[in-house]
């Protein structure tokens, strides 16, 4: 235990509250570490001293701040093995995706810093004597909330954007995954990031994230997590012009066509699936599969998942690890009560906690397979958020995409053809953010990633996340 604390204007302090909240390894039950327990008093002095540095960090070249983003990326490349232990030791995550992951947040900080490099405004010639140029400015002090899932790489989706476009910024991370986040502010610090361009505040969500979602300093909210908390984060911004960009719960389809690789087919839905354990916003989490290959393709989907191996992820033959918390698995146990109590749907494997001493401390829960699901049925319904998949088998096309819409969500969906005209006419008709044509959940940091129904507002990643965290002046010249 080392008792991390967070960071407010370039300083590791503990809360104003001298309260801590312990962090647990979800494997074992074990106390980690702990961080404080911050509260509105915290969240003022962040933004504060976001607000000081503001004026020095928007009038750098955009080079200077991606030359940090950079430094910084290299840190996390040299130190990529603690960093990942410590994902997994607090996340859960087997080590191999949590090293993918820290590895990740130093690609997404390298991107920003090549993108520095090209950021520019623009120029409208008039009449022979004046002229329009357009400047793209930093909004301001931002507040970034993010969830435990993926907490390395959602900072960097955050910061990266903010910082490279000159704003500051208060972070809050998840209360069960802080220790990542604030390693990687620490790091972001030693590469030279001036005290105060990047907060930590740690805490609960009512507790930190409302003072920093209601803060009048504070010009945008980048929030990723549940869509409950998204409306009540749009509620609670309701009675301002501040921009928000809310990036939530997803419940993605999988189109299974029947001219597939059968095999390349079921390896996609296990990684789409049971990555993370299930824990990822834009899983399978709903697969339709056609009539004319199901059997087949529903015995070797079974096979492949009732062979992965559950355990704690710092073992290496391991393939996934428990889930993040106990309420989390607690969801996992009462949606699939449902499930049997209702008669929705043919449990094929899995569905309980695995049994043996190695797995009685621990959140852990068994890759589990739904057949026959019903079309209310809450694992339709309802996101599920961990490792659970309920096939529908469809009679084609049509039926697929009607029922893949048939839901609040719409982040990410996958069509798996071989067919070029079953692509492209599923692809115009799925209502999601993103349309994945035989792979599903990459989403790299140079293309757009975001949902639309409930699933969100606005956009992460690419050129485009740039608009999230700038102004446009426009300034009319008469020579
Ligand atoms: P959550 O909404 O419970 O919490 C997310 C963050 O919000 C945490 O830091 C939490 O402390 C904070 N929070 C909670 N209540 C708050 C409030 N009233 N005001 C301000 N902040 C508050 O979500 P979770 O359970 O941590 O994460 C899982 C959810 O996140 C899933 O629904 C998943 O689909 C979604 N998610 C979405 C994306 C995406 O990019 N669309 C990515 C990852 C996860």
């Amino acid at each position: 235990m080392i008792a991390m604390r967070m960071l407010i204007d370039g300083e590791f302090i503990e809360s104003s509250s001298k309260e801590t909240i312990g962090i647990k390894n979800p494997a074992t039950g074990e106390f980690i570490d702990s961080v404080p327990l911050g509260n509105s008093d915290d969240v003022g002095r962040a933004v504060d001293a976001a607000e000081k540095a503001f004026d020095d960090w928007s009038a750098m070249v955009p080079r200077e701040r991606g030359k940090i983003l950079f430094k910084a990326a290299q840190i996390v490349r040299e130190r990529a093995r603690g960093l990942a232990e410590i994902l997994t030791s607090e996340q859960g995550k087997p080590y191999k995706e949590a090293r993918d992951e820290v590895l990740g947040f130093a690609n997404v900080l390298e991107y920003y810093n090549g993108i520095s490099a090209s950021l520019q405004g623009g120029f409208v010639p008039l009449a022979s004597d004046r002229y329009c140029m357009v400047l793209k400015q930093p909004v301001g002090v931002c507040g970034a909330i993010i969830p435990w899932n993926v907490p390395a790489i959602l900072m960097g989706w955050k910061v990266g954007p903010a910082l490279v476009t000159g704003n500051t910024m208060v972070l809050k991370p998840s209360s069960t995954s802080p220790l990542t986040d604030l390693s990687l502010a620490s790091i972001l610090t030693e590469a030279g990031l001036p005290k105060g361009v990047l907060n930590v505040v740690t805490g609960h969500g009512q507790a930190v994230g409302e003072p920093l979602v209601t803060n009048s300093k504070v010009r945008k909210i980048s929030f990723t997590g549940s869509t409950e908390t998204g409306m009540r984060i749009k509620e609670l911004t309701s009675g301002s012009l501040k921009r928000i960009t809310l990036e939530l719960g997803g419940s993605d389809p999988m189109i299974v066509c029947d001219d597939v690789d059968i095999d390349t087919a079921v390896e996609g839905a296990v990684r789409g699936r049971f990555y993370n354990c299930g824990q990822t916003c834009t899983a399978v989490k709903r697969l339709f599969v056609f009539e004319s290959i199901a059997e087949e393709y529903i015995r070797k989907l079974s096979s492949r998942i009732s062979g992965l191996k559950v355990g704690n992820g710092m073992n290496k033959d391991v393939d996934i690890g428990p889930l993040n918390n106990y309420d989390q698995r607690e969801k996992m146990i009462s949606q699939m009560k449902r499930v049997r109590e209702n008669n929705e749907g043919i449990v094929v494997t899995g569905g309980k906690i695995p049994e043996g001493p190695q797995y009685d401390n621990g959140f852990f829960y068994t890759p589990t397979l739904v057949r026959d699901v019903i079309k209310d049925s809450v694992l339709l319904k309802e996101e599920v958020f961990g490792p659970i998949l309920p096939v529908v088998v469809v009679k084609d096309l049509d039926e697929a995409i009607e029922l893949a819409n048939d839901t609040r969500y719409g982040l990410g969906a996958s069509v798996w053809t071989r067919d070029i005209k079953k692509a492209t006419y599923a692809t115009a008709r799925l209502q999601s953010g993103i349309v994945w044509i035989n792979q599903h959940t990459k989403a790299p940091a140079d293309v757009p990633f975001g949902g639309i129904k409930d699933s969100g507002l606005g956009r992460e990643n690419g050129l485009d996340s740039l608009y999230e965290y700038q102004e446009i002046k426009t300034v009319m010249v008469n020579v």
